[in-house]
C-alpha cells in the first residue's frame, strides 16, 4: 500500500495537496456534512406540525417566488448492504409498499393543500432506500397522483431524478421510468471489486450496471450518475483504481464518491464488517486522492466534497456561475426552492425552518390516520443560524467568501461578530487549508478535502468538548 506522501508524490498535478501525518490526523475528526446547517441533531420536538403550517403562511405571505423542489422518500430495500446508514425497511414482502404508498399519497396530498397556489414544482427527487423496490404500475400510479397535486414544469426545464439500484431494474424498466417523466438517475455502485461486493452484501455484476447506463442513454435520460463508496472493507488502492477505470470508460455526467463512515454503534447493519478489513485512514486519503486525480485527469470538475461532474453537466455550470447550492441531496442547482419532503423520515426545508418526519412507519402511520402531517421534530432558524447557514453554504460550494457580501446582506461587522472564528481561521490558514485577509476567505486545494473543517469553525452548535458521536470522521 503506498502511503499519501508517496501517492502525491507520485500525481504531479495534486502536489499542492500534500498533507503531514500530523496534520491529517488533527484534522481526521467527527464532524457533520452540512447539507443542513443547524444540523438535524439540532431538531427539536418543539417544532410541530403547527410550526410547519406557520411556516408555509409565510411563504404564502411573501409570495412565491421559485418553484418547489419534492423529495419522496421510499424506504424499502430487498437486501441490507453492510455499510448502509440510511433509514430503510428489509423486506421481501412487497405488499408493505402498498400500504406505504396509501399513506404516502395521503400526506401528498396534504402537502399541496398547504402549497395551494405556490404548487410549481421544477426539482423532483426520489431516495431511499430503493426507490425502484416499487413496481411499475405502483410508480406510475404515484407519479400520477403527484401530478394532480402539483404543477410540473416542462421536461426540458425540470429536474426530474431517480435513485436505481441496477440489481434492482431492466433495461426495459429504465425506458419505463424516463416515460413516467424521470430525466436523471444516479446508479448505485459502490465499487465493482467481487471481494469489496461480498464483503458488503451487495453481489452487483459489472455487466448489468453497464446495461443499465447503456438502457439510460438509450431511454434519453439527461444525466447519469454513479454512486462509489471509497473507505470499504477489503477495498484497496488496486481496486478502486479498476473501479474508476470502468466507470470512467463508462462515462457517466455526475460521479459521487462518498466516505465510508463506519459507525455501527449507530448502525447495525455495519456490525457485519470486521474492523480489520477497513483501510486505515492514511490509505483512505490515498483514495481519496486517487480519485481526485483520476477523475479531473479524465475531464470531471471536482464540484466540492464527494461530487464530480463532467464540465458541460449543469452542477459544473452552476458552479462556475455562482448558483451551486446544498441540501440534503447534497450538491443541487436549484438555490432558493423550498424543500417539500414526504415518506418516513423525509427532511422539509421551508423557508427559515427545517422539519423533519417521523422515522418509524408506525408513528409515521398513526400521525396520518390522526390526518395530522406526520411532522416529529424540526427547528426555527433564527438570525444567526441563517447568517452561519449563509457562510456555510457559500463555503461548501463556492469555496470562498467575500466578507463584504455578509456584511451588506445581515447587520454585522464580520470582524468583530466572528472574532472568535477568525483565531480559528488563522490557524487553518498557518495550516495551508486558506488564505485570509480583509476581503476575502480562499480555501486552498488543500482546504478543499477539509471543507468540513473549515465549516465547522462557523457551527456555534459544535461544542469542542463534547465530540458528537453521531458525527463521522472528515476524512
Ligand atoms: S445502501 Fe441503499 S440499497 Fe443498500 S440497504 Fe441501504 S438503502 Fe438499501
Amino acid at each position: 500500500m503506498l502511503t499519501s506522501q508517496k501517492t502525491i508524490a507520485a500525481a504531479a498535478p495534486l502536489a499542492a495537496l500534500a498533507f503531514e501525518p500530523a496534520l491529517l490526523s488533527r484534522m481526521n475528526q467527527l464532524g457533520p456534512r452540512y447539507t443542513s446547517y443547524p444540523t438535524a441533531d439540532r431538531f427539536s420536538a418543539e417544532f410541530d406540525a403547527e410550526a410547519y403550517h406557520q411556516a408555509v403562511s409565510e411563504r404564502h405571505a411573501m409570495g412565491a417566488r421559485h418553484a418547489l423542489s419534492l423529495y419522496l422518500h421510499i424506504p424499502f430495500c430487498g437486501t441490507v448492504c453492510y455499510y448502509c446508514a440510511c433509514n430503510k425497511v428489509v423486506s421481501k414482502n412487497l405488499s408493505k409498499a402498498a400500504l406505504y404508498l396509501t399513506y404516502l399519497k395521503r400526506e401528498i396530498s396534504m402537502q399541496a393543500a398547504l402549497f395551494d397556489g405556490m404548487n410549481q414544482v421544477e426539482q423532483l427527487h426520489f431516495g431511499g432506500g430503493t426507490p425502484t423496490y416499487l413496481s411499475d404500475r405502483q410508480m406510475s400510479e404515484l407519479m400520477a397522483h403527484l401530478q394532480r397535486h402539483f404543477q410540473f414544469a416542462p421536461d426540458q426545464l425540470g429536474e426530474y431524478s431517480i435513485e436505481v439500484d441496477p440489481r434492482t431494474v431492466t433495461p426495459k424498466r429504465i425506458v419505463t421510468l424516463r416515460r413516467q417523466g424521470f430525466n436523471r438517475l444516479s446508479l448505485g455502485v459502490q465499487d465493482f471489486d467481487p471481494a469489496v461486493q461480498k464483503a458488503v452484501n451487495r453481489i452487483q455484476a459489472e455487466e448489468d450496471t453497464l446495461r443499465i447506463i447503456d438502457a439510460a442513454r438509450f431511454a434519453g435520460f439527461r444525466s447519469v450518475g454513479i454512486d462509489l463508496i471509497y473507505g470499504l472493507p477489503k477495498q484497496s488502492l488496486a481496486s478502486i483504481g479498476q473501479t474508476l477505470d470502468k466507470v470512467i470508460a463508462a462515462s457517466p455526467d455526475r460521479i459521487a464518491i462518498y466516505n465510508y463512515a463506519h459507525m455501527p454503534h449507530l448502525f447495525k447493519p455495519q456490525r457485519r464488517i470486521a474492523g480489520s478489513d477497513l483501510p486505515t485512514p492514511a490509505e483512505k486519503i490515498d483514495m481519496l486522492f486517487l480519485c481526485i486525480q483520476r477523475l479531473t485527469e479524465a475531464g470531471y470538475a471536482h464540484i466540492g466534497m464527494d461530487h464530480f461532474a463532467r464540465l458541460d453537466d449543469d452542477l459544473a455550470i452552476a458552479q462556475r456561475q455562482g448558483r451551486l447550492h446544498r441540501n440534503f441531496q447534497g450538491y443541487s442547482t436549484h438555490a432558493e426552492s423550498d424543500l417539500v419532503a414526504c415518506g418516513v423520515s423525509a427532511i422539509s426545508a421551508v423557508g427559515a425552518s427545517y422539519s423533519q418526519n417521523e422515522k418509524t412507519l408506525e408513528a409515521y402511520y398513526l400521525r396520518l390516520d390522526r390526518q395530522e402531517l406526520p411532522i416529529a421534530r424540526g427547528i426555527r432558524l433564527n438570525l444567526d443560524d441563517l447568517l452561519r447557514r449563509l457562510i456555510i453554504q457559500h463555503l461548501m460550494c463556492h469555496f470562498e467568501l467575500s466578507l463584504a457580501s455578509i456584511e451588506i446582506a445581515h447587520p454585522v461587522r464580520f470582524a468583530e461578530y466572528f472574532a472568535a472564528e477568525l483565531v480559528q481561521l488563522r490557524q487553518l490558514e498557518a495550516d495551508g487549508l486558506l488564505t485570509l485577509d480583509d476581503e476575502w476567505i480562499s480555501v486552498t486545494t488543500k482546504g478543499r478535502l477539509l471543507i468540513r473543517n473549515i465549516c465547522m469553525v462557523f457551527d456555534r452548535y459544535l461544542d469542542p468538548r463534547r465530540t458528537p458521536l453521531r458525527y463521522s470522521r472528515t476524512i
